[in-house]
């Protein structure tokens, strides 16, 4: 064993890391690894996709390809640099989630297994990681059972930082802290950016795509591009929970029996097994009722778990009248003009989209308006006190009622 203080580990900047990254670094850094020593390969870009793709011999969707290229990356580039000890590349396996009544939270298998295809990439002819004198550590991992997930951490890591039972347990939970607290003070900050949003008659986008497709490597840059507009993002694992916004957004149909919590999807997604899928669909059922939000749907060319709910995503936002977006099929080749198109449409459609939020706004405050105004005509034309709204004239309560649905229009 290394001396901790000097270890150093190289992890894949791909698929889940990008939900689990504080995690990792809290648990590495509780146990003494430098942060320094904890090396992200690049970010994905064309050049570092081709540099380590004439490797693979499988031809999944580009989310899992890449994982050839990065492991290269950190080889090539971070180890010929500075030697590292070891390699991480965990195979995700059950993820957690804040949602309800769930089949399953499981990771799409093509996550599970790519850190073993890319091993076999880099052993099929000789070994590159003992050529190196790597470490490559490619544990299960259970993110929903913390238990197991201890055990499958200290199996894993016992043999380069030598753990202890109790130095391991500790750490594992210092990580999920990290990863709560991480979380928290996202849905904070997404929370405030919404409040601001309605403040300001502004529209946000939630991009409803798995976490990794915050890589602007993979999603070709274009929620840079819509940023650039001011147009702010919103993740689809990160969007707030307060008790009031879910109560707002789901409130009625959780009393109405249709949904037995606001983190429910039963009522629209039945088969849900796959984590980021119901996360997806969730947030989908969350951008549907807000306002001022707007979804943007990403996924990538082979994707076998986005293509059974693209019906089902499209359906629940346009039955809200909401507009929907969407980037499919995305791969390694960048279509930059046509993106750059298809971003102008979408910020001009949105335009005119804000004009009409801000039109319907309008209008719904003129009818409250009138509709106090008539009130207290009514109670002065009848002498009545300011609590005597029982008392106001049946006619009275139905202009009320129909004045609000016209707002609601
Ligand atoms: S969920 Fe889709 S894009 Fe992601 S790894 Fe699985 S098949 Fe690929």
């Amino acid at each position: 064993m290394e001396n901790r203080g000097k270890v150093r580990i190289g992890i894949p900047r791909v698929l889940n890391i990008y939900t689990y990254a504080p995690l990792f670094n809290a648990y590495f850094e509780s146990l003494g690894v430098q942060p320094e020593n904890i090396i992200y390969s690049d970010y994905t870009s064309s050049e570092l996709y081709r540099a380590g793709a004439s490797r693979g011999a499988i031809d999944p969707c580009f989310p899992a390809k890449i994982g050839i290229s990065h492991v290269y990356n950190l080889i090539q580039e971070k180890h010929r640099k500075k030697p590292l000890n070891a390699i991480f590349f965990p195979m995700y396996d059950v993820l957690h989630s804040p949602l309800v009544k769930l089949q399953g939270s499981n990771a799409c298998p093509t996550v599970t297994a790519t850190p073993e295809t890319v091993k076999a990439a880099f052993t099929k002819e000789n070994d590159v990681f003992a050529d190196n004198n790597l470490k490559y550590i490619d544990p299960v991992l259970n993110f929903a059972d913390r238990k197991l997930f201890a055990f499958q951490m200290l199996q894993a890591l016992q043999p380069i930082l030598g753990l202890s039972d109790e130095e391991n347990e500790r750490a594992v939970e210092v990580g999920f802290d990290a990863l709560k607290n991480y979380e928290t003070s996202i849905r904070r900050r997404a929370r405030e950016v919404m409040d601001q949003l309605e403040r300001e008659d502004r529209i946000g986008i939630v991009m409803l795509g798995r976490p990794y497709h915050h890589d602007p490597g993979l999603n070709h840059e274009i929620l840079d591009e819509f940023q650039k507009l001011g147009y702010p993002i919103f993740s689809q694992n990160t969007l707030p929970l307060d008790e009031d916004m879910l109560e707002r957004l789901f409130g009625e149909e959780v009393r109405a029996g249709a949904i037995s919590s606001p983190l429910d999807i039963g009522d629209a997604w039945k088969n849900s097994y796959s984590c980021s899928t119901n996360h997806k669909v969730w947030a989908a059922k969350f951008t549907a009722r807000h306002p001022n939000l707007v979804a943007l749907e990403i996924s990538s060319f082979k994707c076998g778990h986005d293509a059974p709910i693209y019906g089902v995503i499209e359906g629940i936002i346009e039955q809200s009248g909401t507009p929907y977006f969407c980037f499919k099929d995305l791969d390694e080749n960048k279509p930059t003009g046509s993106i750059r198109i298809r971003v102008e449409t979408i910020d001009y459609f949105l335009r005119r989209y804000r004009e009409e939020v801000i039109r319907k706004r309008k209008a719904a405050e003129d009818i409250e308006a009138q509709l106090a105004a008539l009130e207290a005509q009514l109670k002065r034309e009848r002498g009545l006190g300011s609590d005597a709204e029982s008392e106001m004239p049946a006619f009275a309560n139905e202009a009320q009622g129909e004045i609000q649905e016209m707002a609601a229009d």
